[in-house]
This record gives C-alpha cells, sequence and structure tokens, in this order.
C-alpha cells in the first residue's frame, strides 16, 4: 500500500476524530470560503476548461461554474434547516417518550470523478459532503488535468489538509485509494469502472453512490413540433461534444417527419455553429486522442448524412449525424459520448418498446411530442434515471429534482438538499425518563397478555 496515501489517509481519519466538522457554523464558512474562491478564481478554472475541453467560457460559466455557485447558494440556504433534529411522534409502547431523528455525517468520504464536466462533477457532491460535516478526499479524472490543477489549488486553499485533500493520477491511484476503508465512496464514471468501485466497496460494505452512463433514447413522434425539437435536440447533443451524460445518444424517430427532421437538425447545427465548424469559438473538442479514435472507429462503416470531418491532432470531430440501418452495429452497442447522433426510424410504437427494452433503465430518456398526455403516460412506464418531455438535458438544473441513474445507469441521488442527505446518516433515537417504568413489557406475562394483546390491537 502506498505509504503517502496512508499518511494522508490517517491524517483525514484524525480530522474527522477531532469533531471540528460537527460544528454548523464552521461548515457555513468553510462554504462561504468556497464560493469565494471560486469567483475570485473564475477566470483561470475558464482557461483550464478550455485547455483541457476546448470550451467556451460561456458554457463553462453556464454549465460548470454557475451550477457550482447555485449549488453552495442552496447549501448555505438549506444548511440550518437540513441539520436540525426533527421530533417525530412515538407510540404507546414507548410512553412516555421523546422519539428523534437527527443528520449525522458518515465520516471520511471519497470522490472519484470524470473530466467531462471536470470541475462541476468534483465540486457538487464535495457541497453536500461539506455541508453534511465529512470529510473529503477528491480523486479528479487524469484526462482533464489543468481542471486538476486548479481544483488542487482552490481546494487546497480553502480547506485544512484532513479536511479535504485532493490526489492526482489515473486508476493505479484510483485502485490504490479504493483499498482503503471509507466511510462513503462517491463515483462518477462509466459502467466499467462502476462496477470495479462497487466490487472494492463490498470488501468494507461502504455504501457507494454510483453515477453512470448509458445510451439514453430520444423519441420523436408525428406530432412534435419539428423547429424547437431539433434546436433542442442539437443543443443537448452538441453541447460539450456530446460529451454529456445525459444527451440524447440516439433519436428514434417516427418516419412520417424524418426527413423534415433531419433537415432541421442540420439547419440549427449550422446555425449554431456555422458551416465551417472547426472555426467555430462555441464548439469544443474532445477530450484526448484515444477518445478521438473510438469516435471515428464508431462512424467507419456507417451511413453519414451529415459531417462526418475529423482532424485527430485537433481533437475536433464534426457535429455528425448518421442512419442507422443495423442496430447490431458498433456505435450502437454502448455509449458514444461523443457529437455523433445516430437516427432510427420507426412506424410502429412496438418498435420504440422493444428499442427501449434493449437499452433497458437508461440515466436519462426523452420524447418530444405535442400530446402531452401521452408524454407522461411514456415516460411513466419505463425505468430510467430522469428525462424530459420535449427537452433534453435540463432536468438536470432543477435542484428539487433528485439526480442520478437507476439499474445499470447507477444508483443513489444527489443535488441541492439530496447531495445533504448522501452524505448524511439520518440518525434516529428516543429519550426516556427513568421516573416512570410501566411493567407491562417486562416478563412474566402470564397474566398480562391477554390485556397486552387488546392493548397492542387499539393500537395497531
Ligand atoms: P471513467 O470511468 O473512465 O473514469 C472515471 C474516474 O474513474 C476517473 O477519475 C478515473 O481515473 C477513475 N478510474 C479509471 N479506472 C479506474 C479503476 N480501475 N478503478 C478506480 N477508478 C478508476 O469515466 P470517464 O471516461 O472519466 O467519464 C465518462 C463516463 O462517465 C461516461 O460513461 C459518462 O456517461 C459517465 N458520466 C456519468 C455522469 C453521471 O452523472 N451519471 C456524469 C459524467 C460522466
Amino acid at each position: 500500500m502506498d505509504k503517502s496515501l496512508e499518511s494522508i489517509i490517517d491524517n483525514q481519519k484524525n480530522y474527522f476524530k477531532s469533531k471540528k466538522t460537527l460544528s454548523i457554523d464552521f461548515r457555513i464558512q468553510k462554504l462561504k470560503d468556497l464560493l469565494k474562491e471560486i469567483k475570485s478564481n473564475e477566470k483561470e478554472i475558464e482557461l483550464a476548461l478550455f485547455n483541457d475541453l476546448g470550451k467556451s467560457s460561456g458554457e463553462s460559466y453556464l454549465t460548470e461554474i454557475h451550477f457550482v455557485y447555485s449549488e453552495i447558494n442552496i447549501a448555505l440556504k438549506g444548511i440550518k434547516k437540513w441539520v436540525k433534529r426533527k421530533s417525530v411522534r412515538s407510540n404507546l409502547i414507548n410512553f412516555p417518550s421523546s422519539d428523534y431523528i437527527i443528520p449525522e455525517p458518515l465520516g471520511n468520504t471519497l470522490h472519484i470523478s470524470p473530466w467531462n464536466y471536470p470541475f462541476q462533477l468534483s465540486i457538487a457532491p464535495l457541497i453536500g459532503a461539506i455541508a453534511a460535516g465529512n470529510t473529503v478526499l477528491l480523486k479528479p479524472s487524469e484526462y482533464s488535468v489543468q481542471t486538476s490543477q486548479v481544483l488542487t489549488d482552490i481546494l487546497s486553499s480553502v480547506f485544512d489538509s484532513g479536511h479535504v485533500d485532493v490526489v492526482v493520477g489515473g486508476p493505479k491511484i484510483a485502485s490504490d485509494l479504493l483499498e482503503f476503508n471509507w466511510d462513503y465512496i462517491f463515483f462518477t464514471g462509466s459502467i466499467e469502472v462502476g462496477k470495479i468501485v462497487a466490487k472494492a466497496a463490498a470488501v468494507n460494505l461502504t455504501p457507494t453512490t454510483l453515477e453512470l452512463g448509458g445510451k439514453n433514447p430520444c423519441i420523436i413522434d408525428e406530432t412534435a413540433s419539428i423547429k424547437v425539437t431539433a434546436k433542442r435536440i442539437v443543443w443537448g447533443k452538441f453541447t460539450n461534444c456530446g460529451q454529456t451524460c445525459i444527451a440524447p445518444d440516439f433519436l428514434i424517430v417516427n418516419k412520417k417527419i424524418k426527413n423534415s427532421l433531419i433537415k432541421e437538425l442540420i439547419n440549427q447545427i449550422t446555425k449554431t455553429y456555422s458551416e465551417d465548424v472547426i472555426k467555430c469559438e462555441e464548439y469544443g473538442r474532445i477530450i484526448s486522442e484515444k477518445h478521438m479514435k473510438y469516435l471515428v472507429s464508431l462512424v467507419q462503416n456507417e451511413k453519414i448524412l451529415h459531417g462526418g470531418k475529423f482532424d485527430i491532432d485537433n481533437k475536433f470531430f464534426e457535429p455528425t449525424i448518421v442512419e442507422i440501418e443495423n442496430l447490431d452495429s458498433k456505435i450502437m452497442e454502448s455509449e458514444i459520448f461523443g457529437p455523433i447522433l445516430p437516427i432510427i426510424e420507426y412506424e410502429e410504437f412496438s418498435e420504440i418498446d422493444e428499442l427501449i427494452e434493449r437499452y433497458s433503465h437508461p440515466l436519462a430518456l426523452y420524447i418530444f411530442t405535442n400530446n402531452t398526455s401521452f408524454g407522461k403516460k411514456f415516460l411513466e412506464s419505463y425505468p430510467f434515471g430522469g428525462g424530459a418531455i420535449n427537452d433534453t438535458v435540463l432536468h438536470i438544473a432543477n435542484d428539487r429534482l433528485p439526480f442520478g441513474g437507476v439499474g445499470q445507469s447507477g444508483m443513489g441521488k444527489y443535488h441541492g438538499e439530496s447531495t445533504f442527505k448522501t452524505f448524511s446518516h439520518f440518525k434516529p433515537y428516543i429519550s426516556k425518563p427513568l421516573w416512570i417504568d410501566p411493567p407491562l413489557r417486562y416478563p412474566p406475562f402470564k397474566n398480562k397478555i391477554n390485556f397486552l394483546k387488546k392493548i397492542l390491537k387499539l393500537i395497531s
């Protein structure tokens, strides 16, 4: 076992044992300090996101920085209420008693984050963990190197070491970290690595959140308004170059409107990113050469309807639309996680049903239709992490909606108060006086069982 990791983790254990994080004022102060430090490092964060992923400053602000501001402000506004001990009604068997539930921190938490929204996905879980009184060891992705550096700088200037530490590195470091006995593991990443994390967590029975991915279907029925549908799909799919866990992975389109939708999708791509996308400052880049090569391999044998240009050195991949004729092709095997939009046509509803079953339990499911009651019935009849009728991605923007997957797409929920709940144990206890001690519960029961039965019947 790595000695330097051992000493970082020992330090975290001692920090938690010191009970410093139990003070609510201390937690509030740390969240305020974090907000202030992020504000004074906005330019550095935007530059790092540009260098890692070619994100424009506007996109970085909206999808990463603002998101974090909002989560911190929600925690600052809610924390005093969230941490309160709550009284619950007692019952006859316990009479007289006062019964309570109090949230307590879990302890030392490990966070492993991905590269696609490397700032937001590292800080958002941390906010809830700190608000709930835990320590955090963050291991960001080895791909988003510049953002990892900014994260290290910001977090080390706000938090004492032991309270929050950042350890950088790839799978080796991550596996070493997973060998320690954590009180909670919060993982965001691929299904494949999620399984490795779950196995490692099982050794110590560590509770875990797994925020994973998958292939998100997006259905467009024949009643959908083509223009706004195309606009919202293009935005959801090509923001961050399709490297968004809840981006629509592929479209299932009614045959009657397929051609007009494709025409409008192309029109919207051109309008948003211009004819010469490579020169468009609002269009990002693919994270690495390895991911570029994967995307190139996906379109090699496909029928390309639009786009398809790429430049591996520049990590540029044009917004691309492909028509799927064979569901067994590589592109339909697993999550694309890039700017390639496959289109599948349907005629009968049963075909949609089969496709959703095939990619069951996605992280997101979308339907575009002017028949809203059908849309509701549709979304309510399939299991998926979260979704939308007539939009993509934006369910993530409401902190009152718990965010997370189900089945293959993950377990656990966060955002807003849900993050605080994730990192808390809601501890129940009862408090009784000693001056009274009703004899009914004590043996021998022989002479009181009939009376007891009557009472139990009365109160149940
Ligand atoms: P990844 O699983 O390859 O890596 C995620 C993290 O796990 C990184 O920090 C990485 O270093 C670490 N890791 C890699 N190998 C490991 C191992 N053997 N043991 C322990 N940790 C290991 O994922 P990625 O490529 O960074 O991100 C893309 C994936 O993340 C996509 O599948 C996407 O859908 C998913 N994702 C999900 C969400 C969500 O909220 N559900 C958000 C963003 C991304």
